[in-house]
């Protein structure tokens, strides 16, 4: 409350350029805007946490830690009706293809009332390959129901996509009315806020 309020006077206050929650400048497809410009929060540290909401971020490190879009508590503090998922990487075939004793995590930060996903983060051996697909899905706003007809390759660690929606699917939002509950995938865990 209070912190709407003091976003509310600032932008009141100063010439700021309006953005969304993912930084994104209204009236615009493209342009986003951080730090001071924006307005929302005049310090330092906040213009760099919000630019990690905007761009594509990759570790190279062993493992790789790879992530687009807005994190699990920044979607909260934005009010958004989160619901997250996550999968181990290392489960799908892809993986075990791809190097002998995969171990990896993805995770999904999900706006269950607009129905899309608005952040993904990864980490494994090469996930930074895995990024784009987020990036585009967020970026483009692939709704869940769309992402299922984007079938990834077998055997490949892209399949982590597939048993994620599986694992949302599973769960009774994601279930169309009257359908019978379907079993969870694998070691995975779809969480939702009460
Ligand atoms: C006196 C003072 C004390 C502060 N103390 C603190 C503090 O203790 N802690 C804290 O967290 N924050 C503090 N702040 C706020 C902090 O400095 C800002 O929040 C932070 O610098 C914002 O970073 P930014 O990158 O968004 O903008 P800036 O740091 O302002 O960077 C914008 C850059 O764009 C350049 N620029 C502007 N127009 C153009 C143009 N047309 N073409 C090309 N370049 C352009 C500017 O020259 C500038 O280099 C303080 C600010 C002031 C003024």
């Amino acid at each position: 409350m209070l912190q709407a309020f003091l976003r509310d006077l600032v932008g009141r206050l100063c010439r700021c350029t309006k953005v969304d929650d993912t930084m994104l400048v209204e009236g615009t497809d493209w342009l986003y805007a951080v730090g001071d410009a924006n307005g929302r929060a005049l310090l330092t540290h906040q213009g760099k946490y919000q630019a990690r909401a905007a761009v594509p971020r990759v570790a190279f490190t062993d493992p790789e830690v790879a992530a687009f879009g807005i994190t699990e508590a920044q979607a909260r503090e934005a009010g958004v009706d989160v619901r997250t998922v996550e999968h181990d990487i290392g489960q799908v075939a892809g993986a075990s293809m791809h190097a002998e004793g995969y171990t990896g995590r993805a995770k999904l930060v999900i706006d269950a009332e607009r129905r899309v996903v608005v952040g993904a983060t990864f980490v494994g051996q090469d996930v930074a390959e895995l990024l784009h697909s987020a990036t585009v899905a967020i970026v483009g706003e692939v709704t869940l129901d769309r992402l299922w007809h984007a079938v990834p390759s077998y055997p490949t660690i892209s399949e982590v996509w597939l048993r994620l929606l599986e694992t949302l699917r599973s769960e009774s939002a994601e279930r169309p009315p009257g359908a019978e509950p379907e079993v969870a995938a694998g070691p995975a865990r779809a969480v939702r806020e009460p």
